[in-house]
C-alpha cells in the first residue's frame, strides 16, 4: 500500500504528499469526510510517509560460529566457501510517499510499528480490559496523553491515529486537548472524522484540515470489482452507495434482503419493514433507498405505459413523491414503507422489480 493506491481522492493526495515532501508536518490534523472513503487508510498512508527512511531493510545474517578446537575433523573439513557479496541496499527517490522496503515501512505492514497507534475501541479494549464501547474515555486519551510525552522509539514521529474520532466523549477531547495545545517534538495526531460537529470548537480550531471528497462513482464501482464484485453487481453498488465504500456495503445488504423475499408472498411488505437495521437513522435511510428504487420503477413505467395504466400510475408517483418527502421529516418510516410497497403492488409494480435494472 502506498498513496498511489489510495483510489478517488487525488487532490487530497497531492495535499499531503506536498506536506510529507517539504517536511512541513502539522502536529495536528483531521481527516474529514465521509464514511468509507479512505480516510482511515490515508491516515496510515501519511504515518508511514514521515516515518519512511526511504532505505531498503536487509536482515543481517548471525555471523557462522567459530570451529570447535574440539573437534578433530575441523581440520580435515573443507573450508568454508566465503560468503558472496551482500547486494548493496536499494534505495527510494520519491520523498512524498513511503517506500514499502524500509524498516519502518515493514514494521507498519505488519501492523507491529511501535511509534503508530492506531486509537479506537478495540484499542481501547484491551488498553482498558473492558468491553468494546461506542465511546472513546477519558482513560484512554490520558494514556495517548501520557505516551505523546515520551520520545518516538524508532522513528522521527510518534503518530497517533484517533480512528472515528466522534466516539470522543467532551471530557476525552478535551484530555486530549493538552497534547494538541503544546504538541512534544515528533507527536503527530490525526483525528479520522466523518461528523465534524462532534468535536468540540477548541478542537477544530487547534487542528490542520484535511478534507475527503465522496468517491467517484466509476472509482467505487472499481474498488467493488477488485474486491470480487461481479461488473453487473458492482455497478448497481456503485449507484446506491452514495460515493462510499461503507454506503455500498450497506446497499449490498439491502438488496441482498430484497432478493430474499418470495415473490407473491401477500406479507412481504411487512417481512421487509421486519427486516430493516435496529439503528433507526440507518433503517430511516433504507426506506429512503427504498422510496427512490420506487420512484425510478414508477417514472419508467409511466413512460412505458398506455391506457388505464397510465393515470394509475400517475397515481403511484404523486403518492410516492410525497412519501419520500415526508421521509425526510419526522414521519414514521415504517409506515411510510408499508405504504408505499402496499400502494406500488396495487398499481402493478412488485418490491422484486425494484432491483432489477429498468
Ligand atoms: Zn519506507
Amino acid at each position: 500500500m502506498s498513496f498511489s493506491q489510495l483510489l478517488g481522492q487525488e487532490r487530497t493526495v497531492k495535499r499531503l504528499r506536498s506536506l510529507v515532501e517539504t517536511g512541513r508536518i502539522p502536529p495536528a490534523m483531521i481527516f474529514h469526510g465521509p464514511a468509507g472513503v479512505g480516510k482511515f487508510l490515508a491516515a496510515f498512508e501519511f504515518a508511514k510517509a514521515v516515518n519512511c527512511s526511504h532505505s531498503e531493510h536487509l536482515e543481517k545474517k548471525p555471523a557462522p560460529p567459530p570451529p570447535d578446537e574440539n573437534d578433530l575433523f575441523a581440520a580435515a573439513a573443507p573450508a568454508p566457501a566465503p560468503e558472496p557479496e551482500a547486494a548493496p541496499a536499494r534505495t527510494h527517490s520519491d520523498m512524498s510517499d513511503s517506500c514499502g522496503m524500509c524498516l519502518s515501512c515493514l514494521q507498519a505492514a505488519s501492523g507491529a510499528h511501535p511509534d503508530i497507534r492506531v486509537v479506537d475501541s478495540a484499542f481501547q479494549a484491551a488498553l482498558l480490559g473492558e468491553e468494546e464501547s461506542a465511546n472513546l474515555k477519558i482513560d484512554t486519551m490520558r494514556e495517548v496523553t501520557r505516551w505523546a510525552q515520551q520520545k518516538p522509539m524508532l522513528s522521527p514521529w510518534k503518530v497517533f491515529i484517533v480512528r472515528d474520532a466522534e466516539a470522543l466523549m467532551p471530557a476525552a477531547q478535551n484530555a486530549l486537548l493538552k497534547t494538541l495545545e503544546e504538541p512534544p517534538p515528533g507527536t503527530l495526531v490525526i483525528l479520522t472524522v466523518s461528523r465534524k460537529t462532534a468535536l468540540l470548537p477548541t478542537i477544530l480550531s487547534r487542528c490542520c484540515m484535511i478534507d475527503f471528497a465522496p468517491l467517484p462513482a466509476k472509482v467505487l464501482k472499481e474498488v467493488l470489482e477488485a474486491g470480487g464484485a461481479e461488473a453487473g453487481e458492482a455497478a448497481a453498488l456503485a449507484s446506491l452507495g452514495n460515493g462510499s465504500l461503507e454506503g455500498a456495503a450497506e446497499a449490498a445488504s439491502f438488496l441482498k434482503r430484497v432478493s430474499a423475499l418470495r415473490p407473491g408472498d401477500p406479507a412481504r411488505a411487512f417481512k421487509f419493514a421486519a427486516g430493516l437495521p435496529r439503528d433507526s437513522h440507518k433503517a430511516r435511510e433504507e426506506v429512503k433507498t427504498l422510496l427512490d428504487l420506487l420512484l425510478a420503477r414508477a417514472r419508467s413505467a409511466w413512460s412505458a405505459a398506455e391506457g388505464p395504466a397510465k393515470p394509475r400510475l400517475t397515481a403511484l408517483l404523486r403518492r410516492t413523491l410525497d412519501l419520500r418527502r415526508m421521509a425526510d421529516r419526522n414521519v414514521s418510516y415504517l409506515l411510510l414503507l408499508e405504504t408505499a410497497l402496499l400502494e406500488s403492488e396495487r398499481a402493478g409494480i412488485k418490491i422484486e422489480d425494484l432491483i432489477r435494472p429498468a
